[in-house]
């Protein structure tokens, strides 16, 4: 589906080998105990792809989008937390790279190299208690002091914290108009998680809260022009994290599939001589299952086709990509929680996890219904963002 390279299909192959042998045999546990997938982080930084999306002159893999969201796919599909702390990792280094590339001699350009080589891991600390999942909206304060910044904010969930090493924050400008973009490092004065996730799904995120109390960091940790922030958010974060959001709803789509029919095939109605599978309303759900999946395909598909060759219409199907893959996701695992019966609802199998895992791909900002507000938006021709 992805028309890769050769060359790109040989990394994605790559990344399906480090996940079976490393991250899928942490996964169940990761899940059942709530804990940071440490092992399955520290497996993707050995094997090179914290440098995913970096570019090969800062010593990363370079990849595109297109075979960067194949990665996260086979990722996403032995283990959903990991996962998206993987693409929070992406979005937050993708904001470096931006300032990298307006800046070729400013710190982020530095900084690459410290992501590429593994030894810095980032997240997005976007969602604030004062505006919630309206993450272009912060409330946060950003003043200037003697050549430093002062933050003060209330971050609602930030996935790795206490595990990260670089917060991507946005705050009001310090200007007092648009949105900064600033790093605040792991370990800055005034900085500090505030809680403990316990998630119903993506249990292994560490999606915490986080406070910034006048949090005091340099002036150059700022990216972007001042108060011009929202052209990253939108223009650089934004198809990476929607598309990614796609991508994992996807992979816990395939999963739900690749479970439910060795489910099916392999458990017997003895009585009958006859296995689940040769139930024909059974199969009919497999079957809806497998068209719902395809159909998430083919919009993530249609939409890195308009990503890489940008039209009127690319900003709205990189806005629905997230909500049709969301939407497909949860209606695919419902059904597999329904063909598998009784044994999918009492663990025995790990369809559950799928089933909840894909469901914060609905309510992660922007919301599916948000997405919706926005697509309509547009479509009576008001402005999308207004
Ligand atoms: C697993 C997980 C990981 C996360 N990781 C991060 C992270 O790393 N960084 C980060 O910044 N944030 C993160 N978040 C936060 C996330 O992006 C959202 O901001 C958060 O889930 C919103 O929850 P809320 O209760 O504040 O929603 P609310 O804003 O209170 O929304 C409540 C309901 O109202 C609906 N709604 C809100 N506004 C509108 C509107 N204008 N029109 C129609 N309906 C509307 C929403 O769809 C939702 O159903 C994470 C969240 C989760 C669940």
């Amino acid at each position: 589906m992805y028309r890769l390279t050769a060359e790109e299909q040989t990394v994605v192959a790559r990344a399906a080998a480090l996940a079976d042998a490393h991250i899928a045999p942490h996964a169940n546990r990761v899940d059942r105990e709530g804990c940071f997938p440490a092992e399955s982080l520290k497996a993707l930084a050995d094997g090179g792809f914290m440098g995913l999306m970096i570019p090969v002159e800062h010593g990363g893999m370079g990849l595109r989008l297109r075979a960067s969201m194949a990665v996260l796919e086979q990722i996403g599909q032995r283990c959903g937390s990991t996962a998206m702390i993987f693409l929070m990792h992406l979005c937050g280094s993708s904001c470096y790279v931006a300032d990298a590339a307006a800046n070729p001699a400013g710190p982020f350009a530095v900084l690459l190299g410290e992501v590429a080589s593994g030894r810095h891991l980032s997240t997005l600390a976007w969602s604030e208690k004062g505006s919630r999942s309206h993450f272009w909206a912060p409330v946060g304060k950003a003043r200037q002091e003697e050549g430093h910044v002062v933050l003060d904010a209330h971050k609602s969930w930030v996935t790795t914290a206490n595990h990260a090493d670089g917060y991507v924050a946005t705050s009001v400008s310090a200007t007092g108009t648009g949105i900064d973009l600033y790093l605040v490092r792991a370990g800055d004065a005034g900085w500090s998680v505030s809680g403990r996730w316990d998630g119903v799904g993506l249990r292994g995120n560490a999606s915490n809260p986080m406070v910034l109390d006048s949090c005091r960091i340099p002036v150059d940790r700022r990216m972007g022009p001042a108060g011009g922030a929202l052209d990253i958010m939108l223009g650089v974060v934004l198809p990476i994290f929607q598309l990614g959001c796609a991508a994992i709803a996807t992979s816990q789509a395939e999963e739900s599939i690749r479970l439910t029919t060795a489910h099916l095939g392999a458990s017997r109605l003895h009585h009958l001589d006859a296995a689940l599978s040769d139930l024909p309303v059974l199969r009919a759900r497999l079957a809806q299952m497998r068209i719902n999946t395809d159909r998430a395909r083919a919009h993530i598909s249609a939409t890195l086709d308009s990503v890489e060759a940008p039209t009127d219409a690319t900003t709205l199907l990189v806005l629905e990509t997230k909500a049709s893959a969301a939407d497909a996701a949860r209606e695919t695992t419902e059904l597999a929680m329904l063909a598998c019966g009784g044994a999918a609802f009492s663990r025995h199998l790990e369809v559950e996890r799928c089933f909840r895992d894909c469901r914060a791909m609905s309510v992660m900002a922007p919301t599916s219904d948000v997405i919706r507000e926005f697509v309509g938006r547009a479509l009576v021709g008001l402005p999308v963002f207004g």
